[in-house]
């Protein structure tokens, strides 16, 4: 089994349903198979073959979900990397993956023409860019047709994605074709999909949580609306007319489209199932997803790049912030965060107490390392257990609750104090839109917590803010923000996650250019 023929056996079951729709363009899945395989032919015929790295710098757009499919066909690996990164960072990924080919569009002309290869890459252009060696619609219009398929077994690389770089420079994590399938298949269980299910293709395709999409999708011949640069508004416009059916997305977006001011003048009926991943999702946006959408299915799932999925939550609804168990495959454990030598189980944090989230490696997911990088794998990997790096706490019913990231704990005046807890509140308050706290230097607490505010009401004071954290029930003096800063926005990264290291090195754009010590 591999991921192509998995594709060709939806293909066959029902040909003539939609698969991918792109503005006025409507392709079924015969039509999207027919190109694929003019695409596998060329790339083919330029000399991709097996095991070969294509990374391809495109948005979500149809060309990239048929060059997805293609490279699949040809049992090459498919390489996508953000569209927006710097040529350095592209010189960085396409070196590092030693890539025969590189696929890049408008948006990714500058940094791939800039780019110092190490041995040139064949460059194949989408739409009117300089400098291609070919373009994507010469791959399709002059397709010899056919190509020789190659033997693809389940443990051969199908995909790497590089790590998202919240943390440092990114990493490539090789994916096989059972980590892929089994995972589309998990997702598929998880979210509750059945047949004839549509979504917004607007995670990228470079994220993990892309990938699901497409594939579990596929796999049902459902349909994938692609949006390549989001916009709530299209967002809502696509569910809309789309009567998208399914969502898959990180809370920065369900946050964006339910603040959107026209939002209740879209009917999105069709939409039932919801899910969401790559960071949390405050108390208040839980409840906001619950009385704004309805969902039927409302799910948490906390994962990474390197694994998929550790734990879902499909009752969060109830239980705001819960990453709830290991979903299929997986086991966890907490551990002590500061613990050296990590002998298992004599490290295993009890009920209650905080401890670092591993995961177990010894199953069909299991993430083998990352690409090229043996000290960064030893650090990730130990006695068969990743470890994430992230912070959480099992409560009384088994569930996981995830604090943090070890990195971001801020300690002031000795206690430990984690920025989700704190965003929690904050987020609740009727004047806030969005909320990123931090730890900053000080002199006599070591850190002090400072909370960085997009406010929703320019009436707002942080005098206010104070008040409203002083009465909070939830909110111990110690953890109290000292310092309050207004911001236009919380810097993202390019899938929503919050970029502490940006706000902790001032890398924010201000409010009101105001900023007060309560
Ligand atoms: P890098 O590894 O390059 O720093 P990254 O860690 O952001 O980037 P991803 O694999 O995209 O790369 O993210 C995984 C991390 O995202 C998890 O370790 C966790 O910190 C966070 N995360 C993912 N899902 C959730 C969730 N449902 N709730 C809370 N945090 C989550």
């Amino acid at each position: 089994m591999n991921l192509a023929t998995m594709f060709e056996f939806a293909v066959e079951r029902y040909p003539s349903r939609i698969a991918v729709v792109e503005e006025e363009k409507r392709y079924t899945y015969n039509q999207l198979n027919k190109e694929i395989t003019k695409v596998a032919s060329s790339l083919q015929r330029m000399g991709i073959k097996q095991h070969d790295r294509v990374i391809v710098v495109l948005k979500n757009r149809l060309e990239n979900i048929i060059i997805y499919w293609a490279v699949q066909k040809l049992g090459a690996v498919y390489t996508p990397i953000n569209h927006r990164l710097s040529a350095k960072e592209v010189e960085y990924c396409v070196n590092d993956a030693e890539s025969k080919a590189v696929v890049y569009e408008n948006a990714s002309q500058d940094a791939v023409l800039h780019a110092n290869f190490q041995e040139k890459p064949i460059l194949i252009g989408l739409g009117a860019v300089e400098g291609a060696d070919i373009y994507y619609d010469e791959l399709v219009d002059r397709s010899p047709g056919g190509f020789d398929k190659p033997v693809i077994h389940e443990e051969d690389i199908a995909l790497m994605l590089y790590t998202s770089g919240t943390t440092g420079m990114p990493k490539g994590v090789p994916r096989s074709h059972k980590n892929e399938y089994s995972a589309a298949i998990a997702h598929i269980v998880q979210n509750q999909y059945t047949d004839q299910e549509s979504t917004l293709g607007t995670m990228p395709l470079y994220h993990t949580m892309g990938m699901r999409s497409l594939l579990s999708i596929a796999f049902l011949n459902g349909k994938y609306v692609v949006l390549p640069d989001f916009d709530a508004r299209d967002a809502l416009e696509l569910l809309s007319s789309e009567e998208i059916s399914s969502l898959y997305l990180v809370p920065t977006l369900y946050h964006d489209i339910l603040s959107h001011h026209d939002f209740h003048s879209y009917h999105l009926g069709k939409l039932r199932k919801i899910g969401y991943a790559g960071a949390s999702m405050t108390t208040a946006l839980t409840e906001k997803c619950v009385e704004l959408l309805k969902p039927q299915v409302f799910v948490n799932h906390y994962g990474s790049t390197e694994i998929y999925t550790f734990t879902i939550c499909p009752y969060v609804h109830q239980k705001p912030g819960c990453a709830g168990k290991p979903g299929l495959n997986q086991n966890i454990r907490l551990v002590k965060a500061d613990a050296e030598a990590k002998s298992l189980p004599d490290d295993i944090v009890g009920k209650g107490e905080i401890g670092e989230i591993i995961v177990n490696l010894d199953s069909i997911e299991a993430f083998k390392g990352y690409w090229n990088k043996p000290n960064a794998t030893q650090k990730a990997i130990r006695e068969g257990w990743y470890f994430t790096g992230d912070l959480g706490v099992i409560d009384d019913e088994g569930d996981l609750f995830v604090v943090g990231r070890v990195d971001d704990m801020i300690i002031s005046g000795g206690e430990n104090i984690h920025p989700l807890e704190v965003e929690d509140v904050l987020s609740k308050h009727p004047k806030v839109s969005e909320v990123a706290v931090v730890g900053e230097e000080d002199e006599r607490w070591g850190q002090i917590v400072s909370a960085f505010i997009v406010p929703i009401d320019p009436s707002i004071t942080f005098q206010e803010l104070d008040e409203y954290c002083k009465s909070h029930p939830k909110l111990s003096n110690f953890k109290r923000p000292r310092n309050y800063v207004f911001l236009k926005q919380i810097p993202k990264s390019p899938v929503g996650k919050i970029l502490r290291r940006k706000i902790r090195d001032g890398e924010v754009e201000l409010y009101s250019g105001e900023n007060q010590i309560v």
